[in-house]
Protein backbone atom coordinates (compact mmCIF):
# COMPACT_ATOMS: atom_id res chain seq x y z
CA UNK A 1 0.00 0.00 0.00
CA UNK A 2 1.46 3.40 -0.68
CA UNK A 3 1.63 6.00 1.66
CA UNK A 4 -1.19 8.21 -0.41
CA UNK A 5 -3.54 5.60 0.13
CA UNK A 6 -3.12 5.83 3.95
CA UNK A 7 -4.08 9.64 3.43
CA UNK A 8 -8.00 9.55 2.75
CA UNK A 9 -7.53 13.24 2.02
CA UNK A 10 -4.81 13.78 -0.06
CA UNK A 11 -5.79 16.04 -2.83
CA UNK A 12 -9.10 15.93 -2.38
CA UNK A 13 -10.96 18.42 -0.68
CA UNK A 14 -11.63 17.84 3.01
CA UNK A 15 -15.70 17.99 3.10
CA UNK A 16 -15.70 17.38 6.73
CA UNK A 17 -14.12 20.37 8.11
CA UNK A 18 -16.36 23.41 8.22
CA UNK A 19 -16.75 25.02 4.70
CA UNK A 20 -14.67 28.15 3.35
CA UNK A 21 -18.01 29.83 2.53
CA UNK A 22 -21.54 28.61 3.17
CA UNK A 23 -24.79 30.20 1.47
CA UNK A 24 -27.89 29.75 3.31
CA UNK A 25 -31.39 30.73 1.59
CA UNK A 26 -29.46 33.00 -0.48
CA UNK A 27 -32.05 35.26 -2.39
CA UNK A 28 -31.27 37.86 -5.35
CA UNK A 29 -34.33 40.12 -6.50
CA UNK A 30 -34.01 42.83 -9.25
CA UNK A 31 -37.50 44.85 -9.74
CA UNK A 32 -38.04 45.53 -13.70
CA UNK A 33 -40.15 47.79 -15.48
CA UNK A 34 -40.24 49.88 -12.24
CA UNK A 35 -41.79 53.20 -13.46
CA UNK A 36 -42.31 56.41 -11.18
CA UNK A 37 -45.96 55.12 -10.61
CA UNK A 38 -46.58 53.55 -7.55
CA UNK A 39 -46.49 50.32 -7.27
CA UNK A 40 -45.26 49.33 -10.94
CA UNK A 41 -42.57 47.40 -10.98
CA UNK A 42 -42.13 43.51 -11.17
CA UNK A 43 -40.00 41.36 -8.63
CA UNK A 44 -37.77 38.94 -10.09
CA UNK A 45 -36.18 36.18 -8.02
CA UNK A 46 -32.61 35.87 -10.24
CA UNK A 47 -31.53 33.73 -7.00
CA UNK A 48 -34.15 32.21 -5.29
CA UNK A 49 -33.14 30.71 -1.80
CA UNK A 50 -29.83 29.03 -2.20
CA UNK A 51 -27.96 26.88 0.10
CA UNK A 52 -24.89 26.07 -0.60
CA UNK A 53 -21.26 25.09 0.80
CA UNK A 54 -18.08 25.38 -0.38
CA UNK A 55 -15.39 23.61 1.15
CA UNK A 56 -11.65 24.62 0.94
CA UNK A 57 -9.76 23.50 -1.79
CA UNK A 58 -12.59 22.07 -3.87
CA UNK A 59 -13.72 23.32 -7.66
CA UNK A 60 -17.47 23.67 -7.66
CA UNK A 61 -18.94 23.90 -10.99
CA UNK A 62 -21.80 25.86 -11.82
CA UNK A 63 -24.00 25.02 -14.68
CA UNK A 64 -27.15 25.77 -15.94
CA UNK A 65 -29.06 27.36 -19.33
CA UNK A 66 -27.86 31.18 -20.28
CA UNK A 67 -30.65 32.97 -17.49
CA UNK A 68 -30.59 30.08 -14.94
CA UNK A 69 -28.70 32.89 -12.11
CA UNK A 70 -25.38 31.80 -12.48
CA UNK A 71 -23.73 35.11 -12.38
CA UNK A 72 -25.91 37.01 -10.53
CA UNK A 73 -25.46 34.10 -7.97
CA UNK A 74 -21.72 34.50 -8.52
CA UNK A 75 -22.16 37.93 -7.65
CA UNK A 76 -23.83 37.52 -4.69
CA UNK A 77 -20.71 34.98 -3.52
CA UNK A 78 -18.47 37.89 -4.28
CA UNK A 79 -20.47 40.43 -2.72
CA UNK A 80 -20.33 42.62 -5.58
CA UNK A 81 -23.77 42.57 -5.80
CA UNK A 82 -25.60 43.36 -1.98
CA UNK A 83 -27.97 40.16 -1.71
CA UNK A 84 -31.55 40.66 -0.91
CA UNK A 85 -32.19 37.94 1.77
CA UNK A 86 -30.59 34.96 3.77
CA UNK A 87 -27.12 34.54 4.94
CA UNK A 88 -23.68 34.30 3.67
CA UNK A 89 -20.91 33.52 5.26
CA UNK A 90 -16.70 33.28 4.94
CA UNK A 91 -15.09 31.87 7.48
CA UNK A 92 -17.67 31.51 9.66
CA UNK A 93 -18.28 35.54 9.39
CA UNK A 94 -21.66 36.89 8.53
CA UNK A 95 -20.47 38.44 5.44
CA UNK A 96 -24.45 38.91 3.64
CA UNK A 97 -25.21 42.09 5.51
CA UNK A 98 -21.81 43.40 5.57
CA UNK A 99 -21.14 46.86 4.38
CA UNK A 100 -18.31 48.28 2.15
CA UNK A 101 -15.96 49.15 5.61
CA UNK A 102 -16.65 45.47 7.18
CA UNK A 103 -16.37 44.12 3.16
CA UNK A 104 -12.87 45.25 3.03
CA UNK A 105 -10.69 41.79 4.45
CA UNK A 106 -13.14 39.64 2.64
CA UNK A 107 -12.55 41.79 -0.84
CA UNK A 108 -8.79 40.33 -0.94
CA UNK A 109 -9.60 36.68 -0.16
CA UNK A 110 -12.48 36.53 -3.19
CA UNK A 111 -12.01 37.71 -5.80
CA UNK A 112 -14.11 37.31 -9.05
CA UNK A 113 -12.72 36.62 -12.84
CA UNK A 114 -15.11 37.33 -16.14
CA UNK A 115 -15.59 35.91 -19.77
CA UNK A 116 -14.25 39.19 -20.93
CA UNK A 117 -11.02 40.43 -18.96
CA UNK A 118 -10.90 43.74 -21.19
CA UNK A 119 -13.82 45.33 -19.10
CA UNK A 120 -11.47 45.30 -15.71
CA UNK A 121 -8.41 46.02 -17.92
CA UNK A 122 -7.68 49.42 -18.57
CA UNK A 123 -6.60 50.53 -21.88
CA UNK A 124 -3.74 53.19 -21.23
CA UNK A 125 -2.44 51.01 -18.68
CA UNK A 126 0.21 49.12 -18.89
CA UNK A 127 0.07 45.65 -17.34
CA UNK A 128 2.77 46.24 -14.62
CA UNK A 129 1.30 49.56 -13.73
CA UNK A 130 -2.20 48.09 -13.31
CA UNK A 131 -1.31 45.12 -11.30
CA UNK A 132 1.18 47.67 -9.02
CA UNK A 133 -1.21 49.43 -8.54
CA UNK A 134 -3.52 46.59 -6.64
CA UNK A 135 -0.32 45.41 -4.75
CA UNK A 136 0.27 48.72 -3.49
CA UNK A 137 -3.72 49.59 -2.56
CA UNK A 138 -4.60 46.56 -0.58
CA UNK A 139 -0.53 46.78 0.98
CA UNK A 140 0.43 43.08 -0.61
CA UNK A 141 3.69 44.70 -1.30
CA UNK A 142 6.03 47.87 -0.63
CA UNK A 143 8.82 48.98 -2.56
CA UNK A 144 10.98 46.59 -4.32
CA UNK A 145 8.77 43.91 -2.92
CA UNK A 146 6.54 45.07 -6.05
CA UNK A 147 8.67 44.39 -8.79
CA UNK A 148 9.85 41.04 -7.53
CA UNK A 149 6.20 39.99 -7.10
CA UNK A 150 4.81 41.46 -10.66
CA UNK A 151 7.44 38.96 -12.01
CA UNK A 152 6.11 35.97 -9.89
CA UNK A 153 2.45 36.76 -10.93
CA UNK A 154 3.62 36.76 -14.58
CA UNK A 155 5.75 33.22 -13.89
CA UNK A 156 2.37 32.25 -11.79
CA UNK A 157 0.15 32.72 -15.32
CA UNK A 158 2.53 31.60 -17.79
CA UNK A 159 3.75 34.97 -19.36
CA UNK A 160 7.01 36.58 -20.09
CA UNK A 161 8.15 38.87 -17.55
CA UNK A 162 9.02 41.68 -20.52
CA UNK A 163 4.97 41.53 -21.12
CA UNK A 164 4.60 43.40 -17.95
CA UNK A 165 5.41 46.74 -20.18
CA UNK A 166 2.72 46.06 -22.80
CA UNK A 167 -0.79 47.35 -23.12
CA UNK A 168 -3.77 44.75 -22.93
CA UNK A 169 -4.42 44.98 -26.37
CA UNK A 170 -1.13 43.75 -27.18
CA UNK A 171 -2.26 40.63 -26.30
CA UNK A 172 -4.39 37.45 -27.47
CA UNK A 173 -7.68 37.03 -25.80
CA UNK A 174 -5.70 33.52 -23.79
CA UNK A 175 -3.05 35.84 -22.85
CA UNK A 176 -5.31 39.13 -21.67
CA UNK A 177 -7.44 36.36 -19.52
CA UNK A 178 -4.46 35.04 -17.98
CA UNK A 179 -3.84 38.85 -17.59
CA UNK A 180 -6.90 38.84 -15.65
CA UNK A 181 -5.72 36.08 -13.72
CA UNK A 182 -3.10 37.63 -12.69
CA UNK A 183 -4.79 40.68 -11.14
CA UNK A 184 -7.23 38.12 -9.25
CA UNK A 185 -4.51 36.53 -7.69
CA UNK A 186 -2.00 39.44 -7.26
CA UNK A 187 -4.30 40.00 -3.89
CA UNK A 188 -3.60 36.59 -2.57
CA UNK A 189 -7.32 35.45 -2.62
CA UNK A 190 -8.34 32.00 -1.24
CA UNK A 191 -12.13 31.57 -2.90
CA UNK A 192 -11.86 32.40 -7.13
CA UNK A 193 -15.61 32.99 -8.72
CA UNK A 194 -14.83 32.52 -12.48
CA UNK A 195 -17.98 33.53 -14.36
CA UNK A 196 -17.51 31.48 -17.58
CA UNK A 197 -13.70 32.57 -18.12
CA UNK A 198 -12.81 30.48 -20.85
CA UNK A 199 -16.27 30.81 -22.69
CA UNK A 200 -14.91 33.89 -25.04
CA UNK A 201 -11.99 31.67 -25.98
CA UNK A 202 -11.15 29.49 -28.84
CA UNK A 203 -11.26 25.70 -27.88
CA UNK A 204 -7.59 24.85 -28.05
CA UNK A 205 -6.83 27.93 -25.98
CA UNK A 206 -9.59 27.26 -24.04
CA UNK A 207 -7.99 23.97 -22.88
CA UNK A 208 -4.72 25.81 -21.52
CA UNK A 209 -6.53 27.64 -19.23
CA UNK A 210 -8.57 25.46 -17.93
CA UNK A 211 -5.78 23.44 -17.27
CA UNK A 212 -3.68 26.68 -15.53
CA UNK A 213 -6.68 26.85 -13.29
CA UNK A 214 -6.14 23.15 -12.30
CA UNK A 215 -2.72 24.08 -11.76
CA UNK A 216 -2.43 27.34 -9.62
CA UNK A 217 -5.38 25.72 -7.65
CA UNK A 218 -2.49 22.71 -6.88
CA UNK A 219 0.03 25.48 -6.35
CA UNK A 220 -1.80 28.06 -4.59
CA UNK A 221 -4.59 25.84 -2.59
CA UNK A 222 -7.19 28.35 -3.91
CA UNK A 223 -10.55 27.22 -4.34
CA UNK A 224 -12.99 28.20 -6.92
CA UNK A 225 -16.37 28.70 -8.02
CA UNK A 226 -16.26 27.51 -11.52
CA UNK A 227 -19.14 28.50 -13.70
CA UNK A 228 -19.42 27.81 -17.22
CA UNK A 229 -22.59 26.83 -19.32
CA UNK A 230 -19.74 24.17 -21.45
CA UNK A 231 -21.11 21.00 -19.25
CA UNK A 232 -17.60 19.25 -21.00
CA UNK A 233 -14.99 22.14 -19.21
CA UNK A 234 -16.92 22.26 -16.05
CA UNK A 235 -16.59 18.28 -15.78
CA UNK A 236 -12.60 18.19 -16.45
CA UNK A 237 -11.72 21.05 -13.70
CA UNK A 238 -14.66 20.34 -11.11
CA UNK A 239 -14.63 18.28 -8.03
CA UNK A 240 -18.52 19.19 -7.73
CA UNK A 241 -21.23 20.17 -9.79
CA UNK A 242 -23.99 22.32 -8.88
CA UNK A 243 -27.22 22.96 -11.45
CA UNK A 244 -28.65 25.73 -11.68
CA UNK A 245 -32.58 26.40 -13.28
CA UNK A 246 -34.34 29.22 -12.39
CA UNK A 247 -32.03 30.65 -9.76
CA UNK A 248 -32.53 27.81 -8.10
CA UNK A 249 -30.31 24.66 -7.18
CA UNK A 250 -32.00 21.54 -8.89
CA UNK A 251 -28.77 19.13 -8.04
CA UNK A 252 -25.72 18.79 -6.62
CA UNK A 253 -22.95 16.06 -6.07
CA UNK A 254 -19.51 15.03 -7.29
CA UNK A 255 -18.64 15.38 -10.06
CA UNK A 256 -18.28 12.31 -12.20
CA UNK A 257 -20.88 10.42 -10.03
CA UNK A 258 -23.08 13.45 -11.17
CA UNK A 259 -22.25 13.34 -14.73
CA UNK A 260 -23.05 9.15 -14.99
CA UNK A 261 -26.24 9.01 -13.02
CA UNK A 262 -27.98 12.26 -13.28
CA UNK A 263 -30.86 12.47 -10.56
CA UNK A 264 -32.51 15.10 -11.52
CA UNK A 265 -34.60 15.76 -14.94
CA UNK A 266 -32.68 18.62 -15.96
CA UNK A 267 -29.65 17.63 -15.54
CA UNK A 268 -30.39 14.23 -17.72
CA UNK A 269 -31.74 16.34 -19.76
CA UNK A 270 -28.86 18.62 -20.33
CA UNK A 271 -26.18 16.16 -20.38
CA UNK A 272 -27.44 14.37 -23.01
CA UNK A 273 -26.91 17.52 -25.24
CA UNK A 274 -23.30 17.26 -24.53
CA UNK A 275 -21.79 15.59 -28.23
CA UNK A 276 -20.56 12.49 -27.33
CA UNK A 277 -17.93 11.12 -30.00
CA UNK A 278 -17.92 7.73 -28.62
CA UNK A 279 -21.17 7.25 -27.74
CA UNK A 280 -22.76 3.78 -28.74
CA UNK A 281 -26.06 4.18 -28.52
CA UNK A 282 -25.81 4.22 -24.68
CA UNK A 283 -27.40 8.23 -23.61
CA UNK A 284 -29.98 8.85 -25.97
CA UNK A 285 -30.58 12.64 -26.72
CA UNK A 286 -33.68 13.85 -24.37
CA UNK A 287 -34.80 17.40 -25.29
CA UNK A 288 -35.59 20.09 -23.32
CA UNK A 289 -39.01 20.98 -24.90
CA UNK A 290 -39.74 24.48 -24.88
CA UNK A 291 -38.18 27.97 -23.79
CA UNK A 292 -36.71 28.37 -20.23
CA UNK A 293 -40.02 29.95 -18.66
CA UNK A 294 -39.80 33.57 -17.43
CA UNK A 295 -38.17 34.39 -13.46
CA UNK A 296 -40.66 36.93 -13.51
CA UNK A 297 -43.73 33.88 -13.62
CA UNK A 298 -42.33 30.62 -12.50
CA UNK A 299 -43.83 27.61 -12.78
CA UNK A 300 -46.46 27.07 -9.70
CA UNK A 301 -44.98 23.32 -7.70
CA UNK A 302 -41.62 22.40 -9.00
CA UNK A 303 -40.24 25.13 -11.96
CA UNK A 304 -39.72 22.35 -14.07
CA UNK A 305 -42.39 20.85 -14.79
CA UNK A 306 -43.25 22.05 -17.90
CA UNK A 307 -40.47 20.63 -19.74
CA UNK A 308 -40.25 17.41 -17.57
CA UNK A 309 -41.07 14.38 -19.18
CA UNK A 310 -42.07 12.67 -15.89
CA UNK A 311 -43.81 15.75 -14.46
CA UNK A 312 -47.46 14.35 -12.72
CA UNK A 313 -49.51 16.79 -10.09
CA UNK A 314 -47.86 16.35 -7.57
CA UNK A 315 -45.22 18.27 -9.60
CA UNK A 316 -47.51 21.20 -10.59
CA UNK A 317 -48.31 21.77 -6.79
CA UNK A 318 -45.69 21.47 -4.67
CA UNK A 319 -42.39 22.42 -5.10
CA UNK A 320 -39.44 20.04 -3.86
CA UNK A 321 -37.06 21.07 -1.63
CA UNK A 322 -33.80 20.15 -2.05
CA UNK A 323 -32.60 16.52 -0.32
CA UNK A 324 -30.28 14.05 0.12
CA UNK A 325 -30.87 10.95 -1.94
CA UNK A 326 -27.24 9.44 -1.68
CA UNK A 327 -24.21 10.70 0.58
CA UNK A 328 -22.72 12.79 -1.61
CA UNK A 329 -25.99 14.00 -3.76
CA UNK A 330 -29.20 16.51 -3.13
CA UNK A 331 -31.56 16.61 -5.66
CA UNK A 332 -34.98 18.94 -5.55
CA UNK A 333 -37.00 16.69 -7.47
CA UNK A 334 -40.24 14.06 -6.25
CA UNK A 335 -38.83 11.92 -8.05
CA UNK A 336 -35.37 11.49 -8.32
CA UNK A 337 -33.87 9.03 -11.51
CA UNK A 338 -30.73 8.40 -9.25
CA UNK A 339 -30.44 7.83 -5.36
CA UNK A 340 -28.81 5.00 -3.24
P1 LIG B 1 -26.90 33.33 -16.10
O1 LIG B 1 -25.59 33.87 -15.67
O2 LIG B 1 -27.17 31.93 -15.61
O3 LIG B 1 -27.11 33.43 -17.59
P2 LIG B 1 -28.00 35.69 -14.81
O4 LIG B 1 -27.59 35.62 -13.39
O5 LIG B 1 -27.24 36.59 -15.70
O6 LIG B 1 -28.05 34.21 -15.41
O7 LIG B 1 -29.52 36.13 -14.88
C1 LIG B 1 -30.54 35.51 -14.11
C2 LIG B 1 -31.85 36.26 -14.33
O8 LIG B 1 -31.77 37.54 -13.73
C3 LIG B 1 -32.19 36.49 -15.79
O9 LIG B 1 -33.58 36.39 -15.96
C4 LIG B 1 -31.72 37.91 -16.03
O10 LIG B 1 -32.47 38.52 -17.05
C5 LIG B 1 -31.99 38.55 -14.69
N1 LIG B 1 -31.06 39.64 -14.37
C6 LIG B 1 -29.71 39.53 -14.24
N2 LIG B 1 -29.16 40.72 -13.91
C7 LIG B 1 -30.19 41.60 -13.84
C8 LIG B 1 -30.28 43.00 -13.55
N3 LIG B 1 -29.19 43.72 -13.24
N4 LIG B 1 -31.51 43.58 -13.58
C9 LIG B 1 -32.61 42.85 -13.86
N5 LIG B 1 -32.60 41.54 -14.14
C10 LIG B 1 -31.41 40.91 -14.14
MG1 LIG C 1 -23.96 34.50 -16.83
Amino acid sequence: MSLMAEDPTHGSPNLAAPPLMAAHALSKTFIVGKTIAPGSGRVLHAVDEVSLDIAQGETLGLVGESGSGKSTLGRCLTRLYDVTAGSLTFEGQEIGKADQRALKPFRRKVQMIFQDPSASLNPRRRVRDMLAEVLTVHKIRQGTGVEARLGELMDLVGLRRAYLDRYPHEFSGGQRQRIGIARALAVEPKLIVADEPVSALDVSVQAQIVNLFSDLRDKLDLTYVFIAHDLAVVRQVSTRVAVMYLGSIVEIGETDALYQHPSHPYTEALLSAIPQPHNRGKRSRILLSGEIPSPLDPPVGCKFNTRCAYATDLCRTVRPKLAQVSPERLVACHYPLFQE
